[in-house]
């Protein structure tokens, strides 16, 4: 291993991998240190779940900046896709409607492909949920809260 280098990455969870993939595509003298196996931390109990759907905006930024590298990630990366695409569906209860309208709001601000449905709505089977993000206002007993 060299001693000496322009960038040290710690880590090599997928951000440390993400970083020191990034930097070597720029041709920076980088290395990167992970003190047991590459993804023994989070990266590798992932459920592998890739969303955009977000309630801090600058998460969903960087989830859909990300996209385009799963969706092409042969071309970019070589050896077999990894990405499946499919729906996903965030249910919330009534007094989240409002927030949820406002979260749908910002996603779709940033180009995200969402759309905000009442219960109603998915019950009466308007709703085609593959291929993009649906929201819904429920009385679900467990709700997801759609705010930090
Ligand atoms: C059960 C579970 C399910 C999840 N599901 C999803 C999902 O579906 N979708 C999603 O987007 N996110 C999911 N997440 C979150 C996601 O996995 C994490 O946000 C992401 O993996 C964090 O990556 P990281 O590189 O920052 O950290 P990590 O993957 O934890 O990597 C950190 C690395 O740093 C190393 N390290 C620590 N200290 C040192 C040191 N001093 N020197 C050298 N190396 C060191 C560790 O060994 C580790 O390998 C899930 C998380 C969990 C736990």
């Amino acid at each position: 291993m060299s001693q000496t280098a322009d960038a040290v990455v710690i880590g090599g969870g997928v951000n440390g991998a993400s970083i020191i993939y990034a930097l070597a595509a720029r041709g920076v003298n980088a290395v990167l240190v992970e003190k047991g196996a590459l993804a023994s931390g989070a990266s590798g109990r992932s459920s592998a779940l890739v969303r955009m759907h977000y309630t801090n905006e600058w998460d969903a930024r960087l989830a859909r900046a990300s996209f385009p590298v799963f969706k092409n990630w042969t071309e970019l990366m070589g050896g077999p896709g990894v990405f499946t695409r499919s729906g996903f569906v965030n249910v919330v209860a009534p007094e989240f409607a409002e927030r949820l309208r406002l979260n749908v709001e910002m996603l779709k601000g940033l180009g995200v492909n969402t759309t905000a449905i009442t219960a109603a709505e998915l019950h009466g089977g308007q709703v085609a949920c593959a291929r993009r993000s649906v929201s819904i206002s429920t009385r679900g007993r467990r709700p997801s809260t759609p705010w930090p």
